[in-house]
C-alpha cells in the first residue's frame, strides 16, 4: 500500500494549484483523478474523433479572476509553458436592431461607443466601472486568504486596497450605502446607472453569470463582472484553458507529485476520527499521513464517500445541514461546441473581425437575461427565444484548429431537471440524445439571425446536455460552481459556517475547491488557500510568523506608498 503526506481527491485547477503548494513546501502529495484526463472544468480536449486537429475548450474559457491572484506569478506557471492572451475588446453584444455594444478593454474607448446612443450613459459608465473597480480592490483581499485568517487577510492590503476600502467603507454612511449596493440585485444597479437597454443587457448577462437572474436580490456583486473585463482584463491561455491544467501538471510532477487519473475515489478511511486515506473504485487503498483533501463540494465528501456513522460522530447534524441547508439550483449549461471552415460573420452589424476577440453575448434585453434563468430554475428550458454566451476562440489564438478554420464555443444556460420529463433521459433529468439536438438547433438557429454563416460553415459539432456535463465532472445537478454563489454561502459561510475555513470536524480531513472560499470560476483561490490552512495547521509557528511578517511588510509598504 502506498503512502503519501497528503492525498488529493481530484486533479481540477483547484486540486493541482493546492497540491503546487504543498509539494513546494516539502509535501508528498498524490492526486486521484476519476477522468481519464486532469483539469476537471478546465480542459481543453479533442472532442469530435473525426476533426483531432479541432481543440475545443470544454467548459471555462474567459479567465479574469485569477488575474486577481498571485497563482500565476508564485508558482511561476510561465515557465512551465503558461502564456497568457489579452483580449481586446472584451466583449460585443449585437441587438436585433443592428445597434451593438462593443467594449474594449480601455474605458474611454468604451464610453466613446456608448456615447453614440447615449451621452448620459457614456458618463455613467465610467463612474460606474470605477465603482466595481474600487469594490474589487477592496475585496480581493478576502478572496486570497482563508476567510476566518485575520493576519492573511490583513496581509494583502497594500495603500491602494486601503484606500480603495475606505471609499468604500470609510464613515458611517458609506459602509451603510455599501451594504445597501450589496443587497440589490445586479438588475437595480444597472436601471440605477443606465438608461439604454444597448448597455444594461450585456452588463445583465455578464452579471448572471453567477448562476441566478439578473433580479437576483443580494448579488449586485455580479456587476462586477464587467469591470473585471478591464482591469485586470479578460484572457485566454495559448493552447486553451487546457493550457493553464497543462502547466499545473508539469510544475507538480516537476516537484515529484503522482497523479494518477481513471482513479473514482469511492471512501474515504476514517480510523479514530481521523482521515487517514481513500479507497478507489478498485479496491486499491492509499494512505495519507497528514491530510486527505478534496477537490470536490462538501456535500459529495461527507453524503456519498464517508460512512455516515463516522460523519455522526465528528458533527452530528452535518449530514442533515449539507443536504438540507445547502442551495443548489436548477441551473446548469448546456454547452455547443462547432467546428467552422471560416469565422462567424456579423452581416447585420457592419461586422469587423475585431468583435469575435472576445465573448460575443446574445442578450437582447435584461427581460431576454431574466428569463434565461428563471426558466431553468424551474425546468423550462429557454429556447424559445435563447440567450447565450459565444466565444470564437481561434480568433485570438489560431493555433486550436487547422490553419484557416475555427471552432465555436456556446454556454447556453439550461435547466439540469426537465419539468414534466422526471425519470426518463439520462439519470432520470429528462435529457436524451434528441432532445439536447433540438434545442442547439435553436440556439444555433438564433445565432444565425445575427450570424447566418454559423450554418453553412460549420462542418460537425459537439453537444453536451446538463446531465452529461453533471457526469462528466461529478457536480452535484451539473452546477459548475459546485454549490451556488448566493451571498449567503459565501465567504464565511460557504458551504456553511462550520466547515467554511477549509477544515472540516474529521481530523486531518479538508475541503477545496469550488464549493470553497472564494467558490467558482478559475482563480486557483481555494486551493491556494486551503494549502495555506493544511501547511498553518502542519507548522502553525511558522506560517502565523510568515503570515505576520507579510502583513508588516504591506503595512510599512503602505505607510510609505510604495
Ligand atoms: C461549461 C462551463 C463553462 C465555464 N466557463 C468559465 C469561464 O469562462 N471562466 C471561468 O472562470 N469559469 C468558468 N467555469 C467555471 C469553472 O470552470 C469552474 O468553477 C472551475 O474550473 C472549478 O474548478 P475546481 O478545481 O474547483 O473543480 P473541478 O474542475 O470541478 O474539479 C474537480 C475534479 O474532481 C474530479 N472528481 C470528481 N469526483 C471525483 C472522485 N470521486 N474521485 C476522483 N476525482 C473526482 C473531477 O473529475 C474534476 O477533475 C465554467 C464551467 C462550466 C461547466
Amino acid at each position: 500500500m502506498s503512502t503519501y503526506d497528503a492525498i488529493i481527491i481530484g486533479a481540477g485547477h483547484n486540486g493541482l494549484t493546492c497540491a503546487a503548494y504543498l509539494l513546494k513546501a516539502g509535501y508528498k502529495v498524490l492526486l486521484l483523478e476519476k477522468r481519464s484526463v486532469p483539469g476537471g472544468a478546465a480542459t481543453t480536449e479533442a472532442i469530435i474523433p473525426e476533426l483531432p486537429e479541432f481543440k475545443f475548450n470544454r467548459c471555462a474559457i474567459d479567465h479574469e479572476f485569477i488575474h486577481l491572484g498571485p497563482v500565476v506569478e508564485e508558482l511561476e506557471l510561465t515557465k512551465y509553458g503558461l502564456e497568457y492572451l489579452y483580449c481586446d475588446p472584451v466583449v460585443f453584444c449585437p441587438n436585433p436592431d443592428g445597434r451593438y455594444f462593443l467594449a474594449h478593454q480601455s474605458v474611454e474607448k468604451t464610453c466613446a461607443g456608448i456615447a453614440q446612443y447615449s451621452d448620459r450613459d457614456a458618463r455613467k459608465y465610467a463612474e460606474f466601472v470605477d465603482l466595481w473597480q474600487r469594490t474589487i480592490n477592496a475585496m480581493t483581499p478576502i478572496f486570497n486568504a482563508p476567510p476566518k485568517s485575520i493576519i492573511d487577510i490583513a496581509g494583502n492590503y497594500d495603500f491602494k486596497k486601503v484606500k480603495d476600502l475606505l471609499s468604500m467603507v470609510g464613515s458611517t454612511n458609506k459602509a451603510l450605502d455599501f451594504v445597501r449596493t450589496m443587497l440589490s440585485s445586479a438588475e437595480d444597479i444597472l436601471h440605477e446607472y443606465f438608461d439604454t437597454e444597448i448597455v444594461k443587457a450585456p452588463l445583465a448577462r455578464l452579471a448572471a453569470e453567477m448562476g441566478v437572474p439578473p433580479s437576483q436580490k443580494n448579488l449586485a456583486i455580479g456587476a462586477m463582472m464587467m469591470a473585471m473585463r478591464h482591469h485586470p482584463g479578460m484572457a485566454r491561455p495559448k493552447g486553451g484553458t487546457g493550457a493553464l491544467t497543462a502547466a499545473l501538471v508539469k510544475l507538480v510532477q516537476s516537484l515529484g507529485g503522482e497523479i494518477l487519473t481513471e482513479q473514482m475515489v469511492k471512501q474515504i478511511l476514517i480510523d479514530d476520527g481521523r482521515a487517514v486515506g481513500v479507497r478507489v473504485a478498485s479496491g486499491q487503498e492509499y494512505r495519507a499521513k497528514h491530510g486527505v483533501i478534496s477537490n470536490i463540494d462538501a456535500r459529495r465528501v461527507f453524503l456519498q464517500l464517508i460512512d455516515p456513522n463516522d460523519v455522526d460522530s465528528a458533527d452530528e447534524h452535518l449530514r442533515e445541514r449539507l443536504d438540507r441547508r445547502i442551495v443548489n439550483n436548477n441551473e446548469t449549461i448546456l454547452k455547443i461546441d462547432l467546428a467552422m471552415t471560416e469565422p462567424l460573420k456579423f452581416i447585420h452589424h457592419d461586422h469587423k473581425d475585431e468583435y469575435l476577440i472576445g465573448s460575443i453575448l446574445i442578450a437582447d434585453s435584461v427581460k431576454h437575461v431574466e428569463i434565461a434563468h428563471t426558466d431553468p430554475a424551474i425546468g423550462r428550458i429557454p429556447d424559445a427565444d435563447p440567450s447565450m454566451y459565444i466565444v470564437q476562440p481561434t480568433m485570438l489564438d489560431p493555433s486550436m484548429a487547422p490553419d484557416g478554420c475555427h471552432t465555436v464555443w456556446i454556454e447556453f444556460f439550461a435547466p439540469y431537471q426537465v419539468e414534466n420529463a422526471e425519470g426518463t433521459g439520462l439519470n432520470g433529468t429528462g435529457w436524451t440524445d434528441e432532445l439536447k439536438n433540438k434545442v442547439a438547433d435553436r440556439v444555433v438557429n438564433k445565432l444565425a439571425d445575427y450570424a447566418p454563416n454559423v450554418k453553412t460553415a460549420t462542418i460537425a459539432r459537439a453537444v453536451e446536455s446538463p446531465a452529461e456535463l453533471g457526469e462528466r465532472l461529478g457536480s452535484y445537478k451539473g452546477n459548475y460552481y459546485h454549490i451556488d454563489m448566493t451571498l449567503e454561502q459565501m465567504v464565511f459561510f460557504r458551504p456553511l459556517p462550520e466547515i467554511a475555513n477549509y477544515k472540516t470536524p474529521i481530523d486531518n480531513l479538508y475541503l477545496t475547491g469550488a464549493g470553497t472560499h472564494p467558490g467558482g470560476s478559475i482563480s486557483g483561490m481555494p486551493g491556494r488557500n486551503c494549502a495555506r490552512v493544511f501547511l498553518h495547521a502542519r507548522q502553525p509557528f511558522l506560517q502565523t510568523f510568515r503570515d505576520a511578517g507579510k502583513s508588516a511588510k504591506s503595512v510599512f509598504e503602505g505607510i510609505f506608498n510604495k
